[in-house]
């Protein structure tokens, strides 16, 4: 684990923006280690998640964006439940993703590629075509051998399928996507 850099001057207006996007308030937290101590992927973070809110307190923006904690975060919302301070933390490091994203500073590439991936399989069928995922996880990041020994074993117990079934209304769930991205573009 790297140790904590408050060497970047503190940026406010981005404390700001976290708290406006994510309707959280970081300067509620008080380091008692709690949402760390429950987060299952602590253990692949740069920065467990307990430092990502003190980095944010200060301000430390490049450091937080760039951080692959703010990828490897599976969502679990396990801090968020352990938080005594009743802070949505998943929610902050999900507001802190969009930003890196919107900013290109994402640190996990192969990440954001599955995340859409996924997203273009929900638009497209209204639910997740696991096999149409994968090959297109595959294809955009060249991981194209990648846990391939574990495609027999799901296969064989029928958890993937090979042909795509879309849900009824699948075209009001694009719709839904539609105006997403139209919202997203004006904000920029
Ligand atoms: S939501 Fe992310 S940061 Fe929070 S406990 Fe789960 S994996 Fe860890
Ligand atoms: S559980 Fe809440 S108060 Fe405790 S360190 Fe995490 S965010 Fe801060």
């Amino acid at each position: 684990m790297d140790t904590i850099n408050l060497t970047e001057k503190t940026d406010w207006a981005f404390i700001e923006q976290v708290k406006q996007e994510s309707g959280q308030n970081p300067a509620l937290c008080y380091q008692c280690g709690n949402c760390t101590a429950g987060c299952p992927y602590t253990q692949y973070f740069d920065y467990p998640v307990t430092m990502v809110m003190r980095l944010l307190q200060a301000g430390q923006k490049d450091t937080i964006l760039k951080s692959k904690a703010i990828w490897l975060c599976a969502t679990c919302e396990t801090c968020t439940t352990r938080c005594p301070c009743e802070i949505d933390v998943a929610h902050i490091m999900d507001t802190l993703r969009i930003i890196a994203r919107r900013e290109g500073k994402v640190s996990e590439k192969n990440v954001q590629l599955f995340y859409d991936s996924f997203l273009d399989s929900m638009k497209k069928h209204g639910r997740i075509f696991e096999m149409g995922i994968l090959m297109s996880y595959k294809m955009k990041s060249g991981q194209f051998m990648a846990d391939a020994e574990l495609g027999p074993k799901v296969m064989s117990k029928g958890k993937i399928s090979l042909r795509s079934k879309s849900i009824k209304g699948a075209d009001k769930v694009a719709q839904i996507f539609n105006r997403f991205q139209e919202k997203a573009k004006k904000h920029g």
